[in-house]
């Protein structure tokens, strides 16, 4: 899949399921409150953690992000987990992320920043963000908008953040489930489990069927929660 097809799908899921995440009654001391501000903020983390089992691939366009730092990063990050889509994409991966990124964003706030520094820049690069062939300009960019991003999100409560993270990265092996190669879904128990309905990566099907699914409820949702944080507000008014 794609890092577009991978960021729009983490926003949709995140979108999607914030319902659910908002709701005490199905989680109780679990459930979160989502101002409009944290529902937009978590789409953004969502959709970046969409790339983040890809950093099992050295030479995938997430590893250039920050140059030569993400690129060792990744290629040790593969080398530990068995190679590209082995341990990162699984549900253990996912869950395991979670909740080091939850513990992060509530007991220490500036590893929070940092890691949510480096999942924008992954979110930015799997979307395009980057000049042809020219690198070091590329990083730049990446640094410049993910630190405009750490910095518009650094007063907000991430105390949703653990969610956002495994929501992403389950969005994430649910699309490459459907290529051919599949995922170990339940790793360390080996199988793959594959779906493979998109037959090639950035492929017709890609391109001109999932995608702009996944756009249109994308933006669909959006509206959803926009229109009914106005209501909310219209009625506490009224
Ligand atoms: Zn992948």
């Amino acid at each position: 899949m794609m890092g577009k097809t991978h960021a729009l799908s983490g926003a949709l899921a995140w979108l999607a399921a914030a319902p659910l995440l908002t709701n005490e009654d199905l989680l109780g001391k679990y459930a979160v409150d989502l101002s409009a501000k944290q529902l937009l903020a978590g789409a953004v983390v969502c959709a970046g953690a969409g790339l983040l089992p890809d950093i099992d691939h050295h030479n995938g366009r997430i590893a250039n992000t920050y140059g030569p730092i993400t690129k060792v990063f990744c290629k040790w990050v593969g080398k530990i987990s068995g190679g590209h889509r082995h341990a990162t994409h699984s549900i253990l991966f996912a869950a395991l992320m979670g909740v080091a990124m939850h513990l992060l964003a509530v007991h220490f706030v500036y590893g929070w920043w940092a890691a949510l520094f480096v999942i924008v820049g992954f979110g930015l690069r799997g979307i395009g963000l980057d000049f042809e062939g020219k690198e070091p300009q590329s990083a730049i960019a990446d640094c410049v908008l993910a630190g405009v991003a750490v910095y518009l999100m650094h007063g907000l409560d991430m105390s949703f953040a653990g969610y956002a993270v495994t929501l992403g990265c389950l969005a994430h092996v649910a699309g490459d489930c459907l290529t051919p190669k599949g995922c170990p879904v339940l790793w360390p128990i080996p199988w793959r489990i594959d779906v493979p309905l998109v037959p090639k990566t950035d492929g017709k099907v890609e391109r001109w069927v999932v995608a702009p699914v996944l756009l249109l409820g994308v933006a669909i949702l959006a509206m959803r929660s926009v229109l009914g944080d106005l209501g909310a507000r219209w009625l506490t008014r009224g």
